[in-house]
């Protein structure tokens, strides 16, 4: 398991942490090699989480591109509604399987929170998740979520009250209790082993995309499409085809246009953030930036290291998208395809049918739907944007 990619990643973390970081990555080395585990996880995954997702042909959605095909990785199907399930389950069950009877997990727009809630539930492990207390606000309907589950918010208040702040407090209770809690990190960001862990867990979006493919068309998709937040569905949607000569485009949050908005690749510098050494949107100082963007699950100032690896070596391409043009590629997902999306997969729906429209019909797209937009509508309805663009 690599500690760090090419220049980034690592482990900046205080010394209380590194014993815990290292039982993670010895539990997980074993875990993973443990034909039991591997099949409980698969077991899990099929009977609660509902995988494997489809492959959809979004056949409204090409013939507004007018080029290449476009077809959907649907995990706003999996359980609870996002691909935050795929990742919680592999903690929850390796937590269960190391011992530890309390699980802690941060949460930004609460997706994180609400699935490492029910698999606190599903495995009878006591939960508790910090959000800031902003996003708290922003978020209500999933703080009630998350407490109907049984896990217990911890509002968090320093900062700027919101993702990164509920890093930082997640962070220090796991400095605290290491013996006896996990910390369910929710995108594969922070110290070292986390963004190989969560991209492991996660890459099973890649490898059923790889299967599916080949078994409906006899061979991969030309350019494979996915949102960067902090990088889980995209690391996990891309990793499996890193060696193949599947094009990879990773769309990051522009924002109002105006400012970075949550563009770390693009707009940011190499730096430290949560316990790597990764892109991050930060002043002349260091002092990291306030993102911003219309949706909640971007809006984060780092990014996964292995991202940072990639985009350096240009084996994948990153583009950003803004908020309007995000919330345009909702209203057709919505309208086309009878699918309402998450606010970040619109912004990949948006750069695909982009490039959709600059290539040939018989290409094939496809995008990482990552997560379904029920938690968006007051978001959605509270903008007014044209869906015939
Ligand atoms: C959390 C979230 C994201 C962003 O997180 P990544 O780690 O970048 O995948 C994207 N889409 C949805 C639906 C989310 O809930």
């Amino acid at each position: 398991m690599p500690r760090r990619f090419g220049a980034y990643g690592g482990a900046y973390v205080p010394e209380t942490l590194i014993p815990a970081l290292q039982e993670l990555e010895v539990a997980w080395q074993e875990a993973r090699r443990d034909p039991r585990f591997r099949d409980e996880l698969r077991r899990w995954s099929r009977d609660l989480g509902g995988r494997p997702t489809p492959l959809y042909f979004a056949e409204h959605l090409t013939r507004r591109g007018r080029g290449a095909e476009i077809w959907l990785k649907r995990e706003d199907l999996v359980h609870g509604g996002a691909h935050k399930f795929n990742n919680a389950l592999g903690q929850g069950l390796l937590a269960r399987r190391m011992g530890k009877h309390r699980l802690i997990a941060e949460t930004g727009a609460g997706q994180h929170g609400v699935a490492t809630a029910m698999l606190g539930a599903a495995l009878g492990i006591p939960t508790e998740v910090y959000m800031g207390r902003r996003d708290m606000e922003r978020q209500a309907p999933n703080v009630q979520r998350m407490r109907l589950l049984g896990a217990t918010v911890h509002p968090v208040t320093s900062g700027s009250e919101t993702l990164k702040d509920a890093i930082n407090e997640a962070l220090r209770d796991w400095i605290t209790n290491v013996r006896t809690t996990h910390y369910v990190l929710g995108s594969a960001v922070g110290p070292h082993p986390f963004p190989s862990l969560v991209c492991d867990f996660q890459s099973v979006i890649g490898r059923e995309i790889r299967r599916q493919s080949v078994s409906r068309w006899g061979k991969l998709p030309d350019l494979v499409v996915a949102c960067v937040g902090g990088g889980s569905n995209a690391i996990g949607t891309f990793h499996p085809l890193l060696n193949t000569a599947v094009e990879l485009l990773g769309v990051e949050a522009g924002g109002a246009g105006r400012g970075p908005g949550a563009s770390s690749l693009l707009r940011g510098s190499p730096g430290i953030l949560h316990g790597a050494y990764t892109y991050v949107l930060q002043d002349s100082d260091g002092q990291v930036r306030d993102t911003e963007s219309v949706s909640a699950g971007l809006d984060y100032a780092g990014v996964g290291p292995e991202h940072a690896m990639l985009r350096d070596s240009g084996r994948v391409r990153y583009e950003s998208v803004r908020d309007r043009d995000a919330l345009a590629a909702f209203h057709w997902v919505a309208a086309d395809e009878g699918i309402l999306p998450a606010l970040e997969p619109a912004h990949a729906i948006y750069a695909a049918v982009r490039a959709a429209r600059r290539r040939p019909k018989r290409e094939r797209i496809v995008v990482t739907l990552s997560g379904r937009g029920d938690k968006d509508l007051q978001v959605v309805l509270g903008h007014d944007t044209g869906a015939d663009r």
